[in-house]
């Protein structure tokens, strides 16, 4: 019998309201916001119930060890990198880690972008000084400008209206690209191989590849034309971003007609941050009541009793593919961090996906002042994750990863040994450090290398 004494708060797409939320910012003209969410929520949604659904159904089988999920894009997307280049190179990495990975895992890859909506932050601290002048802390543009001034810090209102413009236009090229050609099997695969052949390292792919190619070259030689069939010319690729501004969620939640349930139609997917996860809080009371696959960071402190209310506030029901769980516990905590976590989901029986995010655990300031995160660590965090499931008996369900398609210089390492004095080049992020396109597929091919040991 349920415990009466504690009665489950009856949840509406605004019942989070009078609960504690972290993170959220203070908009200084109050009348202002309302008057934005009323506006958001007249709007169209972004994404469709079914499809939300479709991708419920897609982590069910990563739950049940079937697919491996690949999660990944910008730490914080910017309005002003939203262009068609800039959306497409980021997809086109992500579908060349997608083959790499699925010949890695043999397994289809679920492909969930970081994009159309990753648009606020959480930070550590609300205010910064800069050159002397205390000013608050850059939260998205969601929310403020990443220039520093005073005024360009405050909380704007408006830039919600144009988060959802922006998230709704990147979504429009995302639909076209995955329909239209561009994610044709044959010629991703085509991409990787000039990656290989350009790379200084790239004999070490070269066999991966081609075993790649030779899968290709049978599926034609048995009379199947990869450019025309829809199983290999277009990809379901999913959205994703950190549900952090409530109010803006909940203007995008709408009631299906079919079902009854609540979606919140911003994104496929919404996940939970780190510092945002409080039990009885705002966040996870919000997300609870919808019906999107969601998500949730899981960071060193957590212990197996907390986590084991957390997924019973956050999957009742116990659906599979409902609920994944990001693991990011950095390289040196990993080990010993997630088994207990990994055992306690086992022994009681809940249907979770366990992913690794390998970035948010390994982020340190280099001695030239920049944030960064080195590519052997992020691989060694993927190892240590993938070894907490060989010894737990458990299923390792995929990677969330901060990237980007462009050349940047934001995190060290890999086949272009960027360093410390490099890192000025080009460190183009608005908040964490990025792989880079190179850097981003020899992790894929490594990341395989791994599945396949
Ligand atoms: C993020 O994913 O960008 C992030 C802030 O992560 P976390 O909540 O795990 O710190
Ligand atoms: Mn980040």
């Amino acid at each position: 019998m349920a415990d009466m004494s504690t009665p489950q708060r009856t949840w509406t797409p605004s019942s989070w309201m009078d609960l504690p939320a972290e993170q959220m910012p203070e908009y200084p003209d109050p009348d202002h916001l309302k008057q934005v969410l009323e506006t958001l929520s007249t709007q169209p949604p972004l994404v469709f119930a079914g499809e939300a659904r479709d991708l419920t159904a897609d982590l069910a089988r990563v739950c049940r060890g079937e697919a491996f999920l690949l999660q990944g894009g910008d730490c914080a997307e910017t309005f002003d990198a939203a262009g068609a280049d800039a959306t497409r190179d980021k997809l086109k990495v992500l579908l060349q880690m997608a083959i790499v990975l699925t010949y890695g895992a043999s397994m289809p890859v679920v492909k969930v972008g970081r994009i159309a909506g990753q648009y606020a932050k959480p930070r550590s601290k609300p205010t910064e000084s800069v050159g002397g002048v205390e000013m608050a802390s850059y939260k998205g543009d969601a929310v403020n400008g990443l220039a520093p001034t005073v005024e360009n810090r405050r909380p704007d209102p408006s830039r919600l209206e144009r988060m959802y413009h922006t998230s709704a236009s990147t979504l429009n090229l995302l639909r076209a690209f995955t329909s239209g050609g561009f994610a044709d099997l044959s010629r991703v695969h085509a991409w990787n191989q000039e990656f290989v052949a350009g790379s200084p390292q790239g004999q070490r792919y070269e066999r991966m590849a081609s075993d790649i190619s030779r899968a290709l070259d049978f599926l034609s030689a048995v009379g199947i034309d990869i450019g025309r069939e829809a199983t290999f010319n277009s990809v379901d690729f999913y959205t994703s971003h950190e549900a952090l501004l409530l109010g803006y969620e909940q203007a995008l939640t709408r009631q299906d007609s079919l079902s009854g349930d609540w979606f919140d139609c911003s994104a496929h997917m919404l996940w939970i941050g780190e510092r945002t996860r409080q039990l009885d809080h705002a966040h996870v009371h919000f997300l609870s009541g919808v019906s999107n696959p969601i998500g949730c960071k899981v960071g060193p402190t957590m212990t197996p009793e907390e986590l084991l209310e957390l997924v019973d506030v956050l999957n009742p029901d116990n659906i599979p593919g409902r609920l994944t769980l990001i693991s990011r516990m950095g390289k040196d905590k990993v080990g010993d961090a997630l088994p207990p976590l990994l055992a306690a989901t086992r022994d009681a029986g809940k249907n979770v996906v366990w992913v690794c995010d390998p970035c948010h655990g390994n982020t340190f300031t280099a001695e030239s002042g920049y944030k960064t995160r080195h590519f052997d660590d992020v691989l060694a965090e993927i190892a240590g994750f993938f070894g907490a499931h060989q010894s737990e008996g458990t299923i390792p369900g995929g990677v969330h990863m901060e990237l980007t398609g462009e050349d940047v210089t934001e995190c060290l390492g890999g086949d272009q040994q960027i360093a410390d004095l490099d890192l000025s080049q080009r460190y183009l992020t608005a908040c964490d450090p990025r792989l880079n396109n190179a850097q981003s597929l020899e992790m894929a091919f490594q990341v395989a290398e791994l599945l396949r040991d």
